[in-house]
């Protein structure tokens, strides 16, 4: 088995050999972490370049760290201080980026699509660290990582994802990722944020207690705010009333159940502070996974060979801040 994309745009698409290929390789790369000198030469003399539009702790810092893990160079570039804020266009920057020859190039945008964009146009490996409501690629590795790592299997699941469906990215990956490994998925929320498609997903529910029963894993979601265009929700009191991860509502679950989040949390909102810091929780779990699915995808995409852009790069459309879901994984 080979991973023989030249990008990583989203899990939609991908084969379920394709997606056990990369959680084994991230698995592989686990035990760099827990060494004394955390370094191995395998990406030395590559430069990777971060291009983050939208805030983000742990993927900008993990992908980060999991390149200077493997030795390569590491660029980082914050929308706030590029040339974004003179006025650039998205291909312009990435455009004038792929000119210095990067070996990868990772972005996050509010745009759904501008990864797809952009790999269309540039010469370079593109890795999609979150495209506005669409997908989430490394984060729904990750939280797969994870949960094999503590349930110790991926088939024959229950998986709860609770909250704000409708504007989760990371719903997205996990819902193609997980119907790819024959899980079984579950959207749990109020309606109005629960997509038209989620029925195509899963089983939807509208109540928590009903949506967490006998799942084996629960995965909570933060309300997308900075996504929610209009008000979504009578209050945010109401809100976590009905869809706050209490104890009480994780007893539901099944005997081992576990919780995962894909961070940042909001305590009391979609979490209670003792589920979130609680023994069925792998939210920190989580995390650490992180630096290893990254130095995995780092590891099979900035060792490609450069290839040319599929059109050519004079192009001048920005990509459109609707979501567009049915994009295939590049
Ligand atoms: N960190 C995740 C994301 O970037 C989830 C979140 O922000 O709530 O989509």
């Amino acid at each position: 088995m080979a991973f023989t994309h030249q990008h990583l745009l989203g899990l939609e698409g991908l084969s379920r050999d394709e997606i056990l290929f990369l959680i084994d390789t991230a698995d592989s790369f686990k035990e760099i972490s827990e060494r004394d000198i955390k370094k191995v030469p395998t990406l030395r003399g590559k430069t990777v370049v971060g291009l983050f539009y939208e805030a983000s702790t742990r993927t900008r810092t993990s992908f980060e760290i999991a390149a200077k893990r493997l030795s390569a160079d590491y660029v980082s570039i914050a929308s706030s201080t590029s040339s974004s804020t003179k006025g650039e266009t998205l291909l312009d920057t990435a455009r004038n980026i792929a000119a210095m020859r990067p070996d990868c190039l990772v972005i996050r945008h509010n745009a759904s699509g501008a990864p797809h964009f952009l790999a269309q146009r540039i010469d370079c490996p593109v890795v999609n660290a979150g495209d506005g409501a669409h997908e989430h690629p490394t984060q729904a590795l990750l939280d797969l990582l994870t949960i094999r790592d503590h349930v110790k299997r991926l088939d024959d699941l229950t998986v709860a994802i609770v909250g704000d469906i409708l504007h989760s990215r990371v719903t997205r990956s996990n819902v193609h990722a997980l119907k790819a490994l024959g899980a079984r998925v579950r959207l749990v929320g109020p309606p109005t944020l629960l997509p038209a498609e989620a029925a195509a997903w899963g089983e939807v529910h509208n109540d928590l207690h009903d949506g967490v029963r006998n799942a084996d894993v629960i995965m909570m979601l933060r309300l997308q705010r900075e996504r929610q265009g209009r008000n979504f929700l009578p209050s945010l009191d109401e809100y976590s009333r009905y869809f706050c991860l209490t104890r009480a509502a994780l007893s539901a679950a099944a005997p081992n159940a576990v919780v995962l989040h894909p961070g940042p949390i909001n305590r009391g909102v979609e979490i209670a502070s003792d589920v979130a810091d609680g023994a069925e929780s792998l939210i920190m779990d989580q995390v650490t996974n992180g630096v290893a699915v990254r130095m995995a995808v780092l590891f099979l995409l900035a060792n490609r060979a450069r290839q040319p852009s599929v059109e050519a790069p004079a192009v001048a459309a920005e990509p459109a801040e609707a979501p567009r879901l049915r994009r295939k994984a590049g």
